[in-house]
């Protein structure tokens, strides 16, 4: 046992190997959906400046005000370890110029840190892929990123989502929502709790965002951001909805959906999962056309999402829906000591001259017995003999150890041909 002393800390997880299967057919189907469409890989740094996500997620926010991983460098810097990755993405892509003239489309992936209480679907560390796209200002880029979520949902097999959509208007709509909500909530003050008396008059619309069971009526009965809506944010939400019929993608509007980061205007989406309880959200997204500005730079329209990789690895294991990890093809069992160093000299000329072949050896010696024993337990198809007699003739004994057919010994000539007919099983 690791001493209590050194044992990882709650909330930072280990992927273990049978874990591995789920997580690379996530990330596969991730990255190769996402390249269909144009988007392109950008690798991050998972520390910031603190000022680029309180600025941007913003002061009075579940992130910014409690669970920002934040810590004094030695040089006094005070960085942040990445709650999520839009701010970075963004700073970055301002920063090195991408935005200059063109449009990009990046995308990411990798580990998040929010100082959240950990349970099933929350982590302290947790991983993201995430998705943003930059200077398209309508509806026809909303829709193709929503588009473009579904589909990567169905390609990895998970049932029973639903996709919920809501706009979240201009700043001056939520400046007038702003107001309606805070007569509301004064009217109802009793039935606030402290987080949203705090944030009552900073920040109404986090309200909407509690995760409070015991606030819930009090938002079910709150005025609705849609009947705030300017003409010019209700055509483009109209817009949207049509463009998602015409696609045959179905959806609910939710007219309370927020998003729990300041930044967010516009088109905001969900992916949510019956399957997970409260931990339900496997995909969030939206507009934020004000990010770019915030940072510095010039006025810039964008959307994006991001999604939440250990739910969605929970949902294909349940669904079972990612390939198995390859077996090997073959193992090679050596039947005298002496032979080792050639042994090991052949599997490497094998393995050059078949690059799919997936060859063990059950190295470290012991009887034949014990290799044999070790070969099948990988799983291996057949296992390949070479004992003495078979160095000194230049053959190989073929066992099969997975379908009921006799051992043969082959030249080593015809091995690749036998271990051809292995190769789709
Ligand atoms: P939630 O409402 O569940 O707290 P959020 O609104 O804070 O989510 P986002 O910032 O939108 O989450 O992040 C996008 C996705 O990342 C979420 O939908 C979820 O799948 C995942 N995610 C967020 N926080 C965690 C966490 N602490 N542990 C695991 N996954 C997370
Ligand atoms: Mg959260």
């Amino acid at each position: 046992m690791v001493s209590k002393a050194i044992q990882n800390v709650r909330g930072f997880g280990d992927v273990l190997p049978a874990e591995g299967p789920a997580w690379q057919f996530v990330e596969a189907t991730f990255r190769r959906e996402l390249e269909r469409y144009g988007y392109a890989g950008i690798r991050l740094p998972i520390v910031e400046k603190t000022e680029l996500f309180s600025r941007t997620i913003g002061e009075v926010t579940d992130i910014v005000e409690k669970e920002m991983y934040t810590f004094t460098d030695r040089n006094g810097d005070s960085l942040t370890l990445r709650p999520e990755g839009t701010a970075g993405c963004v700073r970055a892509a301002l920063q090195r110029g991408l935005l200059h003239n063109a449009q990009p489309r990046l995308w990411y992936s990798g580990p998040m840190f929010r100082h959240e209480r950990p349970q099933k679907g929350r982590y302290r560390q947790f991983h993201q892929v995430g998705a943003e796209a930059f200077g398209v200002s309508g509806p026809d880029i909303d829709a193709e990123l929503i588009l473009l979520s579904g589909r990567i949902l169905r390609a990895l097999g998970i049932s029973d989502l639903r996709l919920e959509l809501n706009s979240l208007g201009s700043s001056a709509d939520r400046g007038r929502y702003r107001a309606a909500l805070i007569e509301h909530f004064e009217a109802h003050a009793e039935a606030l709790d402290d987080d949203a008396r705090r944030r009552l008059y900073s920040n109404p619309l986090r309200v909407l965002d509690s995760k409070n069971p015991a606030m819930a009526p009090v938002i079910a009965a709150a005025p609705v951001l849609s009947d705030h809506l300017d003409d010019e944010s209700r055509a483009h939400f109209d817009s949207l909805c049509r463009m998602l019929d015409q696609a045959g993608q179905p959806y609910q509007v939710n007219p309370r959906l927020v998003r729990g980061l300041d930044y967010y205007g516009g088109t905001v989406f969900e992916w949510i999962s019956a399957d997970l309880g409260a931990q339900g959200t496997v995909l969030a997204g939206g507009r934020y056309d004000v990010l770019v500005e915030m940072i510095g730079g010039r006025p810039t329209p964008a959307i994006g999402f991001a999604a939440g990789l250990e739910r969605l690895v929970s949902l294909v294991e349940a669904a079972g829906t990612a390939p198995p990890a390859p077996t090997p093809h073959a193992a090679l069992v050596v039947g005298d000591p002496e032979l080792q160093g050639d042994t090991l000299a052949l599997a490497e000329r094998l393995r050059d001259a078949l690059p799919w072949l997936h060859l063990q050896m059950p190295l470290g010696g012991g009887s034949m017995k014990s290799q044999l024993r070790r070969a099948d337990r990988s799983g291996a198809a057949v296992a390949l003999i070479r004992g003495a007699e078979e160095a000194a003739a230049d053959t190989l004994t073929v066992k099969y150890l997975r379908d009921d057919l006799d051992q043969i010994t082959v030249a080593i000539g015809q091995l690749p041909e036998i271990l051809s007919a292995l190769q789709t099983q």
